[in-house]
């Protein structure tokens, strides 16, 4: 069996900015990863896909973004190359096609068996994605057999859903996109509303993650915010990156059609019975939205930096005052539903307890109980962009140097 100090699971953004970061510290490793190169991305998108992440913020460790769009947003493919070059560039050592079936202690050690041969090593990392599986209500199993129903990670384009209407549940930054890609091609589609965070793409001139990034709010860290457990819940960004920097909201995808509903709360076969709650969830998003250009608007002004006039600011509430309680989607001629209600992580293979109740992987920005087991790449992690490819080079170099402390220990043990 194969020894090297530490394995890696996944070669995702955080496995690959892992690698490199334990390459610089001269720490002999190997990446496994059960597809190829940034699977998730190839196989989990849908066509028209484009990081809401500005291109200047495409930054890994040793490597980033130096292309002349520094403010476009990269497609899959583009974002692929990209990972494959930062790959190549670091030299990484990635075993494609190798999927990981068990993680146990073995001694001192940890034993880990891949459907090509077992692997022993002194350290090992869990990078296999916060985004892994669709988190879909319970509810869904009640949805008539006659509807279809599918997640996000399986859309890949309009055409490939059965004729009739659509139901989009979630209207963060996937619900919003698909909301709106499908009413342009034709259908009528139906979004239920739950909590998001809304942001306008531009403020002042700027991309709005540009100020974010200026007022440090996306590299925050834990020990910054009151209640860790409720930042790390919070709705995506109701971000798109399109070439034209616009914005899309609920006012955007409404004036476009699009009906707003309030968010699901029961199914019974064809019919689904909806929350009361537009106004109160964008009433929220509004006021959240406007705190945050207000502290832009006082970096501003504290600090003298160029911006442009502010814009007048549109609440979204008057869109949604009146909303039904009820959906008959036989009658409405719904004939899909789209589960755009976010993600969660199951990890069958991982046989040491490091479990708390709800099944994730209890850890310290990165570091498990278990001696030599750490995890990268969760939301929140240590920062607020700890599952950004902005922010998991951080924390990856975090891991290094106790990866390097472990390591010398054991040396002189
Ligand atoms: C729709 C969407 C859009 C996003 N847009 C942005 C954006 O614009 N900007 C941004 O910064 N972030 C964005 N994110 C967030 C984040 O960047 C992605 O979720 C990213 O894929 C996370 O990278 P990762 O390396 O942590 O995990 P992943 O990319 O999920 O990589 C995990 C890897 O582990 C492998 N794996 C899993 N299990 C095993 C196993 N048992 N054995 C071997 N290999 C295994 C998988 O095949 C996969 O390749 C987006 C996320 C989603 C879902």
């Amino acid at each position: 069996m194969p020894y090297t100090t530490t394995v890696i699971i996944g070669a995702g953004q955080a496995g690959l900015a892992m690698s490199r970061c334990l390459s610089d510290l001269g720490i002999e490793h190997v990446v496994l990863e059960r597809g190829k190169l940034a699977q998730r991305w190839r196989s989990h998108s849908w066509d028209s896909l484009r990081l809401l992440t500005p291109n200047w913020m495409t930054r890994l460790p040793g490597f980033q973004y130096d292309g002349h769009d520094r403010d476009g947003f990269m497609s899959v493919p583009e974002l692929v190359a990209f990972f494959e070059r930062y790959a190549s560039s670091s030299e990484a050592p990635v075993l494609t096609d190798t999927t990981v079936q068990s993680v146990e202690r073995s001694g001192s050690r940890f034993r880990i068996v891949t459907d090509r041969g077992a692997w022993s090593a002194s350290s090992v990392v869990v990078a296999t994605g916060y985004c892994d599986l669709p988190a879909v209500p319970a509810a869904s199993r009640r949805l008539a057999p006659s509807v279809r129903q599918i997640v996000p990670s399986d859309y890949r384009r309009p055409e490939q859903l059965p004729a009739g209407g659509v139901l989009v549940v979630g209207a963060s930054s996937t619900g919003v996109q698909l909301a709106d890609e499908i009413q342009s091609s034709g259908r009528q589609v139906t979004l239920a509303v739950g909590r998001h965070t809304r942001l306008p793409r531009r403020h002042r001139g700027r991309d709005i993650l540009w100020w974010l990034d200026q007022l440090g709010v996306l590299s925050q860290g834990v020990d910054g915010v009151q209640d860790i457990e409720r930042s790390r819940h919070q709705p995506s960004l109701q971000l798109v990156g399109r070439p034209d920097h616009s914005s899309l909201d609920l006012a955007v995808l409404h004036d476009r059609g699009v009906r707003l509903v309030g968010r699901v709360r029961d199914i019974d076969g064809d019919r689904v019975s909806l929350a009361d709650d537009v106004m109160v969830t964008t009433a929220a998003a509004d006021f959240k939205m406007a705190e945050i250009l207000i502290r832009i608007d006082q970096f501003i002004a504290a600090t003298g930096a160029a911006a442009a006039p502010p814009e007048p600011f549109n609440p979204t509430w008057p869109l949604a005052a009146r909303t039904p309680e009820r959906l008959d989607l036989k009658d409405e001629r719904i004939s899909t539903v789209i589960w755009a209600t976010g993600y969660r992580r199951s990890y069958p293979w991982l046989r040491i307890p490091v479990f708390d109740a709800r099944g994730e992987i209890t850890n310290t920005g990165g570091v498990t109980p278990e001696a030599g087991l750490y995890v990268l790449g969760l939301n929140f992690q240590l920062r607020r962009n700890s599952s950004f490819i902005d922010g998991v080079g951080h924390d990856a170099r975090m891991i290094a140097q106790e990866i390097a402390q472990l390591t010398a220990r054991a040396r002189v043990a």
